[in-house]
Protein backbone atom coordinates (compact mmCIF):
# COMPACT_ATOMS: atom_id res chain seq x y z
CA UNK A 1 0.00 0.00 0.00
CA UNK A 2 0.98 3.65 -1.06
CA UNK A 3 -0.35 4.75 2.43
CA UNK A 4 2.55 4.33 4.82
CA UNK A 5 5.14 6.18 2.67
CA UNK A 6 2.26 9.06 1.96
CA UNK A 7 2.02 9.69 5.84
CA UNK A 8 5.83 9.19 6.28
CA UNK A 9 5.94 12.38 3.48
CA UNK A 10 3.20 14.11 5.55
CA UNK A 11 5.44 13.53 8.25
CA UNK A 12 8.91 14.98 6.95
CA UNK A 13 6.96 17.99 5.16
CA UNK A 14 5.81 18.99 8.92
CA UNK A 15 8.99 18.33 10.46
CA UNK A 16 10.32 22.06 10.88
CA UNK A 17 7.55 23.59 12.07
CA UNK A 18 7.81 24.27 15.99
CA UNK A 19 5.30 25.74 18.50
CA UNK A 20 5.60 25.52 22.71
CA UNK A 21 4.78 22.52 25.04
CA UNK A 22 2.19 23.53 27.59
CA UNK A 23 3.44 24.56 30.80
CA UNK A 24 0.56 25.01 32.97
CA UNK A 25 0.65 21.69 33.55
CA UNK A 26 4.16 21.37 34.57
CA UNK A 27 4.28 17.31 33.52
CA UNK A 28 3.26 18.72 29.62
CA UNK A 29 6.62 20.54 29.77
CA UNK A 30 8.69 17.80 30.10
CA UNK A 31 7.97 15.83 26.96
CA UNK A 32 10.21 15.98 23.86
CA UNK A 33 8.77 18.71 21.37
CA UNK A 34 10.73 16.93 18.39
CA UNK A 35 7.71 13.53 18.58
CA UNK A 36 5.43 13.29 15.33
CA UNK A 37 2.76 10.89 14.88
CA UNK A 38 -0.25 10.68 12.22
CA UNK A 39 -2.80 7.55 12.28
CA UNK A 40 -5.84 6.56 10.00
CA UNK A 41 -8.49 4.52 11.00
CA UNK A 42 -11.07 4.00 7.96
CA UNK A 43 -14.54 2.55 8.66
CA UNK A 44 -13.93 -1.11 6.77
CA UNK A 45 -11.11 -1.33 9.51
CA UNK A 46 -7.82 -0.79 7.47
CA UNK A 47 -5.10 1.28 9.84
CA UNK A 48 -2.19 3.05 9.32
CA UNK A 49 0.14 4.88 10.91
CA UNK A 50 3.85 6.45 10.49
CA UNK A 51 6.35 8.31 12.92
CA UNK A 52 6.09 7.95 16.60
CA UNK A 53 3.07 5.75 16.79
CA UNK A 54 3.32 4.07 19.70
CA UNK A 55 4.23 7.09 22.01
CA UNK A 56 1.89 7.39 24.33
CA UNK A 57 0.31 10.90 25.65
CA UNK A 58 -2.36 11.69 27.35
CA UNK A 59 -5.73 12.21 25.83
CA UNK A 60 -6.49 15.80 27.24
CA UNK A 61 -9.30 17.87 25.57
CA UNK A 62 -9.70 14.83 23.01
CA UNK A 63 -11.51 13.33 25.91
CA UNK A 64 -14.31 15.86 25.64
CA UNK A 65 -16.21 14.78 22.43
CA UNK A 66 -16.17 11.08 23.93
CA UNK A 67 -17.03 12.13 27.73
CA UNK A 68 -20.10 13.84 25.83
CA UNK A 69 -21.38 11.26 23.66
CA UNK A 70 -21.45 8.64 27.16
CA UNK A 71 -23.05 11.47 28.98
CA UNK A 72 -26.16 11.34 26.01
CA UNK A 73 -26.48 7.90 25.78
CA UNK A 74 -26.56 7.74 29.75
CA UNK A 75 -29.18 10.39 30.18
CA UNK A 76 -30.61 11.12 26.93
CA UNK A 77 -30.17 14.19 24.40
CA UNK A 78 -32.94 16.59 26.20
CA UNK A 79 -31.13 16.39 30.00
CA UNK A 80 -27.93 16.87 28.35
CA UNK A 81 -29.11 20.18 26.81
CA UNK A 82 -30.28 21.49 29.84
CA UNK A 83 -27.34 21.82 31.06
CA UNK A 84 -24.82 22.25 28.17
CA UNK A 85 -25.67 24.28 25.22
CA UNK A 86 -24.36 24.19 21.21
CA UNK A 87 -23.46 27.70 20.57
CA UNK A 88 -19.74 28.28 19.97
CA UNK A 89 -18.01 30.54 22.42
CA UNK A 90 -15.12 31.81 20.23
CA UNK A 91 -12.94 31.72 23.18
CA UNK A 92 -9.82 29.65 24.52
CA UNK A 93 -10.23 26.65 25.88
CA UNK A 94 -10.51 27.46 29.65
CA UNK A 95 -12.06 30.70 29.27
CA UNK A 96 -14.34 31.95 32.27
CA UNK A 97 -17.41 30.63 30.10
CA UNK A 98 -21.25 30.18 31.02
CA UNK A 99 -24.20 32.06 30.33
CA UNK A 100 -24.25 34.73 32.97
CA UNK A 101 -28.24 35.05 33.76
CA UNK A 102 -28.46 30.68 33.88
CA UNK A 103 -24.76 29.32 34.28
CA UNK A 104 -25.07 27.01 31.24
CA UNK A 105 -21.92 26.62 29.78
CA UNK A 106 -21.72 27.48 25.75
CA UNK A 107 -20.55 23.76 24.79
CA UNK A 108 -18.72 20.34 26.18
CA UNK A 109 -15.60 21.06 24.06
CA UNK A 110 -14.23 24.04 25.84
CA UNK A 111 -13.35 23.11 29.94
CA UNK A 112 -16.99 25.04 31.04
CA UNK A 113 -18.69 22.62 29.64
CA UNK A 114 -16.55 19.52 29.76
CA UNK A 115 -17.00 19.55 33.79
CA UNK A 116 -20.21 20.26 33.18
CA UNK A 117 -20.11 16.89 31.45
CA UNK A 118 -17.82 15.07 33.66
CA UNK A 119 -20.67 15.80 36.36
CA UNK A 120 -23.34 13.92 34.15
CA UNK A 121 -21.56 10.98 33.26
CA UNK A 122 -21.66 9.72 36.83
CA UNK A 123 -18.23 8.07 37.06
CA UNK A 124 -15.19 8.01 35.33
CA UNK A 125 -15.31 3.87 34.90
CA UNK A 126 -18.25 4.73 32.90
CA UNK A 127 -16.06 7.03 30.54
CA UNK A 128 -13.13 4.56 30.85
CA UNK A 129 -15.16 1.82 29.66
CA UNK A 130 -17.03 3.66 26.92
CA UNK A 131 -12.71 4.65 25.64
CA UNK A 132 -11.61 1.68 26.38
CA UNK A 133 -14.32 -0.10 23.98
CA UNK A 134 -13.53 2.07 21.05
CA UNK A 135 -9.78 2.40 21.18
CA UNK A 136 -10.15 -1.82 21.93
CA UNK A 137 -7.56 -1.94 24.50
CA UNK A 138 -7.89 -1.01 27.97
CA UNK A 139 -6.66 2.45 28.68
CA UNK A 140 -5.25 3.96 31.72
CA UNK A 141 -4.41 6.84 33.44
CA UNK A 142 -1.32 8.32 33.47
CA UNK A 143 -1.11 8.79 37.42
CA UNK A 144 1.76 11.45 36.92
CA UNK A 145 -0.43 13.80 34.53
CA UNK A 146 -3.21 13.35 37.04
CA UNK A 147 -1.05 14.24 39.92
CA UNK A 148 0.73 17.32 38.54
CA UNK A 149 -3.01 18.83 36.70
CA UNK A 150 -4.52 18.57 40.03
CA UNK A 151 -1.70 20.57 41.52
CA UNK A 152 -2.25 23.62 39.40
CA UNK A 153 -6.09 23.21 38.27
CA UNK A 154 -7.32 26.48 40.08
CA UNK A 155 -9.00 27.95 36.73
CA UNK A 156 -10.84 24.06 36.41
CA UNK A 157 -11.78 23.95 40.31
CA UNK A 158 -13.54 28.06 39.86
CA UNK A 159 -15.25 27.49 36.62
CA UNK A 160 -16.49 24.36 38.23
CA UNK A 161 -17.74 26.65 41.66
CA UNK A 162 -19.25 29.00 39.51
CA UNK A 163 -21.39 26.49 37.74
CA UNK A 164 -22.50 24.87 41.06
CA UNK A 165 -23.48 28.08 42.37
CA UNK A 166 -26.26 27.82 39.25
CA UNK A 167 -26.99 24.36 40.05
CA UNK A 168 -25.33 23.38 36.42
CA UNK A 169 -22.56 21.00 38.79
CA UNK A 170 -23.62 19.31 41.57
CA UNK A 171 -20.32 18.56 43.27
CA UNK A 172 -17.52 20.76 41.90
CA UNK A 173 -14.82 19.08 43.44
CA UNK A 174 -15.81 15.36 42.56
CA UNK A 175 -16.44 16.98 38.65
CA UNK A 176 -13.58 18.35 38.65
CA UNK A 177 -11.77 15.48 39.70
CA UNK A 178 -13.37 13.28 37.27
CA UNK A 179 -12.39 15.82 34.41
CA UNK A 180 -9.02 15.80 34.91
CA UNK A 181 -8.77 11.76 35.28
CA UNK A 182 -10.38 11.63 32.02
CA UNK A 183 -7.92 13.88 30.53
CA UNK A 184 -5.28 12.15 31.53
CA UNK A 185 -6.38 9.07 29.86
CA UNK A 186 -2.75 7.58 28.12
CA UNK A 187 -3.55 7.08 24.59
CA UNK A 188 -1.27 6.86 21.33
CA UNK A 189 -2.51 7.73 17.86
CA UNK A 190 -3.62 4.59 16.34
CA UNK A 191 -5.84 4.59 19.42
CA UNK A 192 -6.91 7.63 18.96
CA UNK A 193 -7.51 7.14 15.15
CA UNK A 194 -9.61 4.12 16.22
CA UNK A 195 -12.00 5.98 18.67
CA UNK A 196 -12.28 8.51 16.21
CA UNK A 197 -13.13 5.88 13.14
CA UNK A 198 -16.57 4.50 15.49
CA UNK A 199 -17.51 8.08 15.23
CA UNK A 200 -17.06 8.21 11.69
CA UNK A 201 -19.36 4.60 11.52
CA UNK A 202 -22.15 6.03 12.95
CA UNK A 203 -21.59 4.37 16.33
CA UNK A 204 -20.74 1.16 15.26
CA UNK A 205 -17.40 -0.39 16.04
CA UNK A 206 -15.49 -0.94 12.61
CA UNK A 207 -13.51 -3.80 14.01
CA UNK A 208 -16.27 -5.64 15.83
CA UNK A 209 -19.46 -4.54 14.02
CA UNK A 210 -21.11 -3.55 17.98
CA UNK A 211 -23.19 -0.81 18.16
CA UNK A 212 -21.46 1.39 20.72
CA UNK A 213 -23.62 4.48 20.77
CA UNK A 214 -26.65 5.98 18.80
CA UNK A 215 -26.19 7.08 15.39
CA UNK A 216 -28.22 10.36 16.35
CA UNK A 217 -25.49 10.29 18.91
CA UNK A 218 -22.82 10.58 16.78
CA UNK A 219 -24.37 13.32 14.68
CA UNK A 220 -24.44 15.97 18.00
CA UNK A 221 -20.84 15.50 18.99
CA UNK A 222 -19.28 16.08 15.40
CA UNK A 223 -21.92 18.95 15.20
CA UNK A 224 -20.37 20.47 18.09
CA UNK A 225 -16.94 19.31 17.16
CA UNK A 226 -17.02 20.79 14.05
CA UNK A 227 -18.53 24.31 15.59
CA UNK A 228 -16.29 24.35 18.86
CA UNK A 229 -13.53 21.89 18.41
CA UNK A 230 -10.97 24.17 17.64
CA UNK A 231 -11.51 27.04 19.73
CA UNK A 232 -11.06 30.40 18.97
CA UNK A 233 -9.56 28.74 16.17
CA UNK A 234 -12.47 26.89 15.00
CA UNK A 235 -13.86 28.86 12.34
CA UNK A 236 -10.21 29.27 10.41
CA UNK A 237 -10.06 25.10 11.29
CA UNK A 238 -13.36 24.42 9.29
CA UNK A 239 -12.34 26.55 6.36
CA UNK A 240 -9.49 25.07 5.95
CA UNK A 241 -9.37 21.34 6.99
CA UNK A 242 -12.90 21.33 6.56
CA UNK A 243 -13.65 18.16 9.33
CA UNK A 244 -15.49 18.08 12.55
CA UNK A 245 -12.17 17.80 15.02
CA UNK A 246 -11.06 18.06 18.52
CA UNK A 247 -7.55 19.09 19.90
CA UNK A 248 -5.94 18.64 22.93
CA UNK A 249 -2.89 20.88 24.94
CA UNK A 250 -1.16 17.27 24.95
CA UNK A 251 0.03 18.14 20.96
CA UNK A 252 -2.77 15.61 19.32
CA UNK A 253 -5.50 16.59 17.71
CA UNK A 254 -8.69 13.87 16.41
CA UNK A 255 -10.71 14.23 13.18
CA UNK A 256 -13.69 12.51 11.58
CA UNK A 257 -14.61 12.32 7.98
CA UNK A 258 -18.39 11.22 8.19
CA UNK A 259 -18.97 7.95 6.35
CA UNK A 260 -14.97 7.10 5.81
CA UNK A 261 -12.51 7.65 8.52
CA UNK A 262 -11.33 8.93 11.56
CA UNK A 263 -7.80 10.64 11.73
CA UNK A 264 -5.17 11.83 14.70
CA UNK A 265 -2.10 13.51 14.49
CA UNK A 266 0.15 14.37 17.71
CA UNK A 267 3.06 16.71 17.77
CA UNK A 268 3.68 18.35 21.32
CA UNK A 269 4.37 22.34 20.43
CA UNK A 270 1.31 24.24 20.35
CA UNK A 271 0.13 27.34 18.75
CA UNK A 272 -1.30 30.24 20.08
CA UNK A 273 -4.93 28.86 20.57
CA UNK A 274 -3.27 25.89 22.40
CA UNK A 275 -3.69 23.63 19.24
CA UNK A 276 -0.67 21.48 18.13
CA UNK A 277 1.15 23.67 15.62
CA UNK A 278 2.29 20.84 13.30
CA UNK A 279 -0.77 18.71 13.91
CA UNK A 280 -2.45 21.62 12.73
CA UNK A 281 -0.40 21.96 9.30
CA UNK A 282 -0.13 17.99 9.21
CA UNK A 283 -4.38 17.81 9.08
CA UNK A 284 -4.14 20.78 6.58
CA UNK A 285 -2.02 18.66 4.06
CA UNK A 286 -4.10 15.65 5.10
CA UNK A 287 -7.53 17.09 4.05
CA UNK A 288 -6.28 19.08 0.82
CA UNK A 289 -4.27 15.88 -0.66
CA UNK A 290 -7.15 13.73 -0.26
CA UNK A 291 -9.74 15.88 -0.88
CA UNK A 292 -11.47 15.43 2.71
CA UNK A 293 -12.96 18.94 3.02
CA UNK A 294 -16.38 18.57 3.79
CA UNK A 295 -17.82 21.90 1.98
CA UNK A 296 -16.04 19.91 -1.53
CA UNK A 297 -19.02 19.37 -3.87
CA UNK A 298 -17.91 15.51 -4.36
N1 LIG B 1 -6.95 19.00 31.18
C1 LIG B 1 -6.70 20.21 30.43
C2 LIG B 1 -7.34 21.40 31.13
O1 LIG B 1 -8.39 21.27 31.69
C3 LIG B 1 -7.25 20.01 29.06
C4 LIG B 1 -7.16 21.25 28.20
C5 LIG B 1 -6.94 20.96 26.75
O2 LIG B 1 -6.54 19.87 26.33
N2 LIG B 1 -7.13 21.97 25.93
O3 LIG B 1 -6.79 22.47 31.15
Amino acid sequence: SPVPDYLDEVLQACGGIQGETADYIPELAKVDPSLSAVALSTVDDAHHSAGDAKHRFTIQSMSKPFAYAVAIEHLGWDAVHAKIDVEPSGEAFNEISVDSETGRPHNAMINAGAIATAGLVGSFERFADFASRLAGRELRVDEAVYESEMGSTHRNLALAHLMAAYGIVEDPRDAVERYVRQCSLAVDVRDLSRMAATLANGGVHPETGERIMAERTTRQVLSVMATCGMYDAAGDWLSTVGIPAKSGVSGGIIGVLPGQVGVAVFSPGLDAHGNSARGVEMMRRLSDDMGMHLMNPG
